[in-house]
């Protein structure tokens, strides 16, 4: 996108939120100040996902010990999926879009949630994606394949918009996976004339950074927001609350490149417990809210507000 048609979208987005007063959010847990901005976690509702996905290659025991600490037996366990929404200014800023309708029956219920929190989708101006899979990127359309969101810029990393539309994406994953590929390409062209890419460092609006983060997918972003510490809302780099900090080294199925996934879960975990960093984690226990302490040459996440 030229410089040119992205101010112009830009400026555009500014004159529709002009329209619409912003929303009130909710009292804590679920919302909560944080530097210029608030913020507020709507569930999305769960995935159901086998627990084979987690860690194969770990032992079992050890393996099943931590999913017992977080509450998870047998082959299925469930796995939140909280969005993060943002008041800055006059933005109103969603961070990933769910499910939508046709990805699993627990999942895509961010619209009815923001509903009942007295939010109107058409307030929101901006939305800014982690990544590509169906849980973050589904519910960007409706059931004609139609935007959801009529007045919303959108922001998508310039290497996963690249990987879903290249030859990699149907060659890198697996068979039963091909269908990511069709959906994100679905979504993406719904969006295609309203998107801007972003990429490591970028400020989509002031106090609010993209840091590079790459395993989950080839271009999985997150968000660094300031404030008195840094609030990092790490879409799916930390995905467990158990395996993810406890054994950060160990490879997970749903990693598209598990080795740098390892890699960036070691550097992301480190920056949090050093800066004492506030974390939203998508797919951890609504809201997903916490922080992160060493422990054992390991870590443990704390919820927190
Ligand atoms: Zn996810």
């Amino acid at each position: 996108m030229t410089l040119l048609t992205r101010r112009a979208l830009l400026a555009g987005t500014a004159a529709s939120a002009a329209v619409h007063a912003l929303p009130a959010f909710a009292a804590p847990p679920h919302a909560f100040k944080h530097g210029d901005f608030e913020v507020m976690v709507v569930s999305d509702g769960h995935l159901v996902l086998p627990t084979s996905f987690l860690a194969p290659e770990a032992a079992p025991e050890q393996r099943d010990a931590l999913l017992k600490a977080a509450g998870q037996a047998g082959a299925s366990y469930d796995s939140p999926t909280n969005i993060t929404l943002l008041k800055h200014g006059n933005d109103l800023i969603l961070i990933d879009m769910g499910s939508g309708d046709r990805f699993m029956p627990t999942a895509g219920k961010v619209w009815d949630n923001l509903k009942a929190a007295g939010i109107d989708k058409a307030t929101v101006t901006k939305v800014i994606f982690t990544h590509g899979h169906p849980d973050h990127l589904w519910g960007t359309v409706d059931e004609f394949d139609e935007p959801m969101l009529p007045n919303a810029a959108f922001y998508v990393g310039a290497t996963e918009w690249d990987f879903w539309h290249g030859d990699n994406a149907t060659r890198g994953l697996p068979a039963e996976r091909a269908g990511f590929v069709t959906g994100a390409r679905r979504n993406y062209a719904a969006i295609k004339d309203r998107v801007a890419m972003i990429k490591d460092g970028d400020e989509v609006v002031p106090g609010l950074q993209i840091v590079s983060t790459p395993g989950h997918t080839q271009g999985h972003l997150s968000l660094a927001l300031k404030g008195s510490e840094d609030l990092i809302v790490t879409g799916d780099a930390l995905t467990h609350p158990a395996i993810s900090f406890a054994h950060p080294e160990w490879r997970t199925t749903a990693d598209h490149v598990p080795d740098q996934a390892v890699t960036t879960r070691l550097k992301l975990l480190d920056r949090l417990a050093a800066d004492k960093a506030k974390l939203i984690g998508f797919h951890l226990p609504y809201p997903g809210t916490g922080v992160v302490e060493r422990k054992a040459g390991a870590y443990r996440y704390v919820a927190a507000v």
